[in-house]
This record gives structure tokens, sequence and C-alpha cells, in this order.
């Protein structure tokens, strides 16, 4: 195959050496990671060490990881009504999601439909703070769950400001950390969450292994899968002792590359977004009023459908995406850009161009010389309307 450059990191990140490294020690190892013996020892050593690594990414304490197959698992095992606080039952009676959430938690986990609300944002997608405090006094003891950064715009939620909000109103605070987790500082006592959920993937670990990490003295009573005890019961079946021990090593990696690549990163989303306008001067970049993840572009060029604009970059060596989460591999109109009362016909249009540790110049230059190409074709066979 020519030579590609990849731009879809919030999708799935490269897998790191560190990572692969590990995976591959520990499928030198035969053990089960519940048998006592010493090949069953080495196993859990590996599990033990990887729980503190990823621990260690969110500022967190060790016993409070859980490792599940991934974030969308961890949500589910978050959004539950029978919580516990300190050994007193505190169960929630009703949950506010933010209208942008991943659909995993969008969907409301573990509660009944009719116990969930949804939190609008504003235009530039942030939580509209003036509405939560209001909503929050139509429940005794709400659980919320707002993300730390969306994985469409990028744009990042003021998690500490909505964290003391949501305790002033006795409630629990889950943080979906999935796309701020090793890119942006994410101490789950800075942000004040109570609950928060990573995923390995994103950040250069396998696919398939994420956690819910659990702050001081919250217990998850409804055990998520029931079974032979593991994960302190709260998460049955062998661990895949593998893709936990990957995990663990990415998030080192991560966590140690995270300051410098932030910089690199910025630079070059900075370089994309000057070129990208200097090219399309109609080009409309969502959630550009807000903070956002040094990585995330989310754009529209009016009138320009995103399956055109993919396929175009795609056969010019280039991977982006839409906008919108497409598990059917169809396109679909974002929800998170109608949430942030975008016109549909734009929402139709979102193109998501997101990079990450190993993105070069170059490729951020072979992007944009490819959409100059894309677009002097598309302009040609004025497929499109500017
Ligand atoms: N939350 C967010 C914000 C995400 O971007 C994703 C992945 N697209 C998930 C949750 C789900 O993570 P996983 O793929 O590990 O299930």
């Amino acid at each position: 195959m020519a030579e590609r450059a990849y731009f879809d990191w919030n999708a799935t990140a490269p897998l790191r050496a560190e990572a692969r490294a590990a995976m591959a020690a520990a499928w030198g190892l035969t053990g089960n990671a519940s048998s006592v013996h010493t090949e069953g020892r080495a196993a859990r050593r590996l599990v033990e060490e990887a729980r503190a690594s990823v621990a260690a990414l969110v500022g967190a304490e060790a016993k409070g990881v859980t490792f599940t197959s991934g974030a969308t698992e961890a949500n589910m095992l978050a959004l539950t009504p029978a919580l516990e606080i300190g050994g007193r039952k505190e169960p929630r009676d009703r949950l506010f999601v933010s209208s942008i959430e991943h659909p995993s938690v969008r969907g409301g986990g573990r509660f009944p439909a009719s116990s969930v609300e949804q939190l609008p944002v504003t235009g530039d997608g942030l939580v509209d703070l003036a509405e939560l405090e209001p909503r929050l006094l139509r429940a005794e003891r709400p659980l919320v769950s707002v993300m730390l950064a969306n994985n469409e715009t990028g744009v990042i939620q003021p998690i500490a400001e909505i964290a003391a909000i949501v305790h002033a109103a006795h409630g629990i605070l889950h943080v979906d950390a999935v796309q701020g987790a090793g890119r942006i500082d994410c101490s789950i006592d800075e942000l004040g969450a109570d609950l928060l959920s990573v995923s390995s993937h994103k950040l250069g670990g396998p696919q398939g292994a994420g956690a819910l990490v659990r702050r001081g003295d919250i217990h998850i009573v409804e055990v998520l899968i029931k079974g032979g005890g593991q994960e302190r019961g709260l998460r049955a079946g062998t661990e895949n002792v593998a893709a936990i021990a990957g995990f663990g090593a990415a998030a080192v990696a991560a966590n140690a590359a995270r300051q410098a690549d932030a910089v690199r990163m910025t630079a070059l989303r900075d370089k994309f977004e000057a070129g990208l306008k200097a090219a399309t001067p109609q080009a409309v970049i969502f959630g550009a009023g807000a903070p956002r993840l040094p990585n995330t572009t989310l754009f529209a060029i009016p009138g320009m459908k995103a399956e055109t604009a993919i396929i175009a970059l795609d056969l010019n060596g280039i991977a982006v995406s839409s906008g919108s989460a497409c598990s059917s591999g169809k396109v679909q109109a974002s929800s998170v850009l109608a949430a942030m009362g975008v016109e549909t016909e734009l929402t139709r249009g979102a193109v998501r161009v997101s990079l990450g540790w190993s993105t070069s110049e170059a490729d951020v230059e072979c992007l944009l010389k490819a959409w100059i190409n894309v677009i002097s074709s598309l302009l040609k066979k004025h497929a499109y309307a500017a």
C-alpha cells in the first residue's frame, strides 16, 4: 500500500511499543491470575502492576481501579442507581447526562429510561452551567455524568466547576475521561470526579481493555458481571492479563510524554487549522470558542457531505473520520453537533481530524496537500456549492 497518514486517533490510536512489549511478555506466561501457584502469581503481578499504572495516570488509588473490557463497559458499570458511600447506602434517584455524551453514557447505563435526563450544552459544546443547578433540584440524590473531552469536537468541559455544583446538590459525578486521559491533566482529585472511565486503546494500549476508577469510599453495589468474583466481585471473568498489561504500559508511556506531546500536538493542530482556513476560508471549526484538546479539529464546509470528503481523502492516502461515531460504517448526522444547535445540513458535513504522538509535520503537510487536491477536484466536478 502506498504511504498513508493516519488522522483518526480519537477512534483508536496505534499500539505503543511499550504496550506491545508488555503484551508479548504476558503472552509468554501461562498462569491464571486467580491461581495461587507461582505461575498464577506471576500473572497476578502483571495485573496489579497495571492497576497501579492506570491509577497513577489519574492520580487515584490502585484499589479504586476495576478493569473492564473497555470504556463502554466501564460506563455501564458506573451508571447504576445502587451506590454506597462509606458503607452507607446512597441510592441515586436520577441520572443526568450531558447531551453530547458517548452513546454508552447517553443510553443511561443501568438506570430505567424514565430516570435519565439530558443536560443541554451551549453552541460551543460546553455544558450549560446556568441550567445545571436548577435541573439537579429535580432529584434528591442525583448521579451526573459529564465527559472530560468530547470525542468529536475535542471540547473540554469545566469538570471541577461542574463537580462543585454536583456535590453541593448531594450528587455524585461520573466523568468519561476516555478522550482526555494521556492528553490533558486528568487527576481525579483535581477534577473532583467520583467515578472516572478510561479506555486503553485511545492512549496506545490494546483495544478491548478499559477501567472504571472510583475515588475514596464510593462503592458500586450492583455487580456488572456475576461469576467467579474477579475484580473484587464487580466484574467476573478470567482477566485478560496481556491486554491489561498492555494498557498499564501504555498508561505509563502516555503519562510520561503527556506534556511534551501536548505542546507538539497543539502546534501541529494549529498548523492544520491555519492551512485549512487558507485553502477553504468557508470552513467552520466546531467548538473553536471553547477550550479544546490539543489533537482534535472537527470542521465542515457548507454544502459538502462528510462521506465525499472522507472517501476522497482516503483515496489520497489520508485517514480521517466523520464527526459522528459510525459503528455501522455509515456516516450519520452528528448528535453532538445537533445538541450544539448546529443546523442539520452542516452537521452532515462534519469531518474530524485527530492526531497523536507520532504524527509528524510531514503528515500534516500531506493532509493539507490532499485537502487542496480534494477541494479543487470537487470544485471542478461542482460537487458542492461553496
Ligand atoms: N467514551 C468516549 C468519549 C469514547 O470516545 C469512546 C470510544 N469511542 C468510548 C467511551 C468507548 O470506549 P471503548 O471503545 O473502550 O468501549
